[in-house]
């Protein structure tokens, strides 16, 4: 079960991926996360990429790319996978694409959830984070148990740096202008399922599951 989701930044795609993996038995791999753990513990990676996550600006290919295709081939993606936030570009779908075929492998599954614009910029202020295990919650449409602590492992959730307005504007920007072309090279390659991201989580959740059974 190899699977990416699609969908603008905020739409739901960690939310989502988490339960997807957990269904399934399958790493959930956000690149995303990868970068905001390299910024922690300031490597080399972690100090390229800031600068451009800083911005809402995508993070070069030639240091992303690498960095998904040494994490795929780790032992426990041998049954598959979730993408969540890569690819982002067509050459990181190219890339990607020609890697699994390498191993008579591909995509299954590119699940894109669909969200406008205004609904977007509304979530991005209330999401919260955890830092440690990647949780994700929005203080009024999906809350902790306990406010301000992740129900996963109990750290403090965090506010994304990149969760103020400006750089969410920027955000969907390099999304329509880089990412959105990914719906039609997915379409083109037949494993497309689109779904209504602006119902409830469990909903969206449902939608998937049902798409991909
Ligand atoms: P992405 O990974 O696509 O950037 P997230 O999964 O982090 O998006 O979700 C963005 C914010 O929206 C989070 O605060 C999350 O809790 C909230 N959220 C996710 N799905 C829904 C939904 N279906 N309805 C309302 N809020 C949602
Ligand atoms: P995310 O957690 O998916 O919202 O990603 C946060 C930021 O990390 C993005 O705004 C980009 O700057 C960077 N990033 C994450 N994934 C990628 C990717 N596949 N390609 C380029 N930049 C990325």
């Amino acid at each position: 079960m190899k699977i990416v989701m699609l969908g603008a930044p905020g739409a739901g795609k960690g939310t989502q991926a988490v339960n997807i993996a957990k269904e399934f038995g399958i790493p959930h791999i956000s690149t995303g996360d990868i970068f905001r753990a390299n910024i922690k513990n300031q490597t080399e990676l972690g100090m390229k990429a800031k600068s451009y996550m800083d911005k809402g600006a995508l993070v070069p290919d030639d240091i992303t790319i690498g960095m998904l295709l040494d994490r795929i081939v780790d032992n426990d993606c041998k049954n598959g996978f979730v993408l969540d936030g890569f690819p982002r570009t067509i050459p990181q779908a190219e890339s990607l694409k020609a890697a699994l075929s390498l191993q008579d492998a591909r995509i299954d599954h590119a699940i894109d959830i669909e969200v406008p614009d205004e609904v977007i910029t509304k979530r991005m202020g209330g999401r919260r984070s955890c830092p440690k295990c990647g949780g994700t919650y929005h203080i009024a449409f999906n809350p902790p148990k306990k406010e301000g602590i992740c129900d996963n492992c109990g750290t403090e959730l965090v506010q994304r740096a990149d969760d103020k307005p400006e750089t969410v504007l920027e955000r969907l920007k390099t999304y329509h202008d880089q990412t959105q072309p990914l719906i039609d090279f997915y379409r083109n390659e037949g494993v497309l399922t689109e779904v209504d991201g602006t119902k409830k989580p469990d909903e969206v959740l449902a939608d998937i599951l049902g798409a991909l059974r």
